[in-house]
């Protein structure tokens, strides 16, 4: 019993969600999110990677799902990583160390349809990137033209006196706004004209992503050393995740594709031919003889017709599909031939009637009303009041 789901309402995921489920959920808003991204958003941020990282361990899930946040922060499981930790650990950012010698790893999604990870693609994408200003060399300006700040002195700092009541003064400190921390800087004639001493420039770069046949929803691309460029660190690097687009046809799960398929019942009953067409545009034909009968919710699978996999792409797995039987609708024979089409079924059972037995009228039910009822019970369950529960229409 799920008392709290503010957690999961959060990732927009239902508090039954697999570990797959909340994942990918967790992958989707934090790229969104992510205040390189999102400056704005940067308490949503946290949000999100607060209840991911509850979530995400199923001793504290557990917990959470007994007792809500309030039992989480009496355990004291909550908030041990911040939120880039958190994000970095996902993505692959590296640890703290890394982080020291080399620039941060910016993470692209790149949505792509099940086509192309079926069919493999390359896909170029254009991104904005900080390099050493080629004028300078990344220097700034005239070599040797660096001067001490007068601001700062060549500290580095600012301290500032701040009178805050009678008798009480306040010091602050604060990096020189001047010189940026450096202590040093150009005089505005030395001053690279290309950077404005920045150091860096602003370009465009384009990186080709290949998508191999087999790749996966959330599977990473790596470009190495393809991140901001700073002068004196090691560029991070460029990541980019792979989002697939639902397909109005199949289900992927794993290296199996999944397909629903609706058959009339003569169908069924009597035998078909039906065509598929495959992601890379063929034609298969499925046949099912007549006498082999297809019960609705049936599943039959063709071998080898399912994803490539991925690095090994001549092996592919299963396609299923699903079968949905399609009844004709109410009255569709005229009573007169009813005796006809029973002569040709299986025989019924005849049932014997006493007096000691009850007749009873059997009515439509309203399943949507019902749902809405238990679902209605489920989270107002102190509310006093009528409540819809099975409706019965006669007719
Ligand atoms: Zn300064
Ligand atoms: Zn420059």
């Amino acid at each position: 019993m799920v008392h709290e789901t503010g957690y999961y309402d959060l990732l927009g995921v239902d508090p039954k969600a697999s570990p797959e489920e909340l994942k990918k959920a967790y992958r989707k808003l934090a790229l969104k999110y992510h205040p390189d991204k999102n400056p704005n958003e940067g308490e949503k941020f946290k949000l999100i990677s607060q209840a991911y990282e509850v979530l995400s361990n199923p001793e504290k899930r557990d917990l959470y799902d007994q007792g809500g946040e309030q039992a989480i922060k009496e355990g004291g499981m909550g908030g041990g990583s911040s939120p880039m930790d958190i994000f970095n650990m996902f993505f692959g950012g590296g640890g703290r160390m890394q982080r020291e010698r080399k620039g941060k790893n910016v993470v692209h999604q790149l949505s792509v349809t099940l086509e192309e990870m079926y069919n493999g693609s390359t896909r170029k994408l254009g991104l904005q990137k900080n390099v050493i200003c080629e004028k300078c060399d990344g220097y700034g300006g005239k070599k040797g033209a660096l001067e001490k700040c007068s601001n700062c002195k060549g500290k580095g700092v600012q301290i500032r006196v701040q009178q805050i009541g009678p008798g009480m003064i306040q010091q602050t400190q604060s990096i020189c706004a001047e010189c940026q921390g450096q202590g040093e800087k150009f005089n505005s004639k030395d001053r690279c004209k290309n950077c404005n001493g920045h150091k860096v420039e602003r370009k465009k770069k384009i990186l080709e992503v290949n998508i191999d046949k087999g790749m996966k929803d959330g599977q990473r691309i790596t470009f190495n050393g393809e991140g901001d460029q700073e002068p004196g660190l090691e560029p991070g690097d460029v990541i980019i995740v792979l989002d697939q687009k639902d397909h109005p046809v199949f289900q992927r799960q794993d290296d199996n594709l999944l397909m629903k398929m609706n058959i009339k019942l003569v169908e069924a009953l009597c035998g078909f031919k039906k065509t598929i067409q495959t992601l890379d545009g063929r034609m298969l034909i499925i046949t099912s003889q007549p006498g082999e009968v297809i019960e609705h919710g049936d599943i039959k699978c063709v071998q080898n017709e399912g994803m490539p996999m991925y690095r090994n792409p001549y092996e592919k797995g299963q396609l299923t599909v699903h079968f949905q039987v399609e009844f004709p609708e109410k009255h569709w024979l005229p009573e007169h031939l009813m005796f006809q089409l029973e002569r040709l079924l299986p025989p019924r059972e005849d049932v014997m009637i006493t007096d000691d037995m009850e007749e009873v009228d059997l009515c439509e039910v309203d399943v949507q009303a019902q749902q809405r009822g238990y679902s209605r019970q489920a989270y107002e369950e102190d509310e006093e009041g009528p409540r819809g529960g099975v409706q019965c229409q006669t007719q």
